[in-house]
């Protein structure tokens, strides 16, 4: 097997995992045994290992001593410290995206606010919400072209995934995050800096109101 191959096969692991956490097949807390999961996904350790110890850098798993590794348990209290960490982060993000939006790099974060709004049409669908709004975060990060902030933001992410929350299945909270969406894409379009940064900072202050609330 060329580097290559191997690199890939390795990331086609690490894809695997990433989605069965997400959906909760492995649910936090679970073990990732590197043997157990070659086995079951019928690739050598290796990968695995090397997945396994991506998602430990992502923050989705942790190593422990006795057990090895684990899917990640995120309590009320982290979840707390990682929104608090992402207001912060994506109002940086959405500040330096705005002196840097080409209108190209407008264009399609405005085509993804408009696939959101038509969406409010349509059922819930936890998965998709949760995605499509991702999508948007990522993309005004990929715009604001910062590296650190971006892989700082990934790995919170990560954390932000693995909290059970029935936000996206509240008919009200996915209008409000469209609003805000609107918001934070008309402070962009106009050039306002500081207007996109508080925008983006108040819509990730909500998102951990209602994420928690009961
Ligand atoms: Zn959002």
């Amino acid at each position: 097997m060329t580097t290559t191959e191997r690199a890939l096969l390795t990331e086609s692991v690490h894809a695997t995992l990433r989605e069965q956490i997400f959906a909760g097949e492995l649910p936090p807390g679970a073990a990732l045994s590197v043997p157990a999961l070659a086995a079951k996904l019928n690739v050598s350790r290796t990968p695995v290992r090397e997945a396994v110890q991506q998602l430990i850098s992502e923050g989705i798993a942790v190593y422990t001593r006795n057990a090895g590794a684990k899917v990640d348990v995120v309590d009320d209290e982290t979840i707390r410290a990682v929104f608090e960490v992402r207001e912060v982060l994506d109002g940086l993000a959405a500040h330096q995206a705005t002196l840097r939006a080409t209108y190209k790099n407008i264009e399609d974060l405005s085509v993804l606010v408009v696939d959101q709004r038509a969406l409010l049409d349509t059922p819930p669908d936890h998965r998709r919400d949760a995605r499509m709004d991702l999508e948007f975060h990522t993309a005004i990060r990929d715009i604001a072209g910062n590296k650190p902030l971006r892989e700082a933001s990934t790995r919170l992410d990560g954390q932000a995934h693995l909290y059970r929350s029935d936000m996206w299945t509240i008919e009200e909270n996915r209008r409000i995050a469209v609003d805000e969406h609107e918001r934070i894409l008309a402070a962009i379009r106009s050039g306002d800096a500081e207007g996109a940064r508080s925008a983006a900072s108040a819509h990730v202050a909500g998102l951990l109101v209602r994420t928690r609330r009961k």
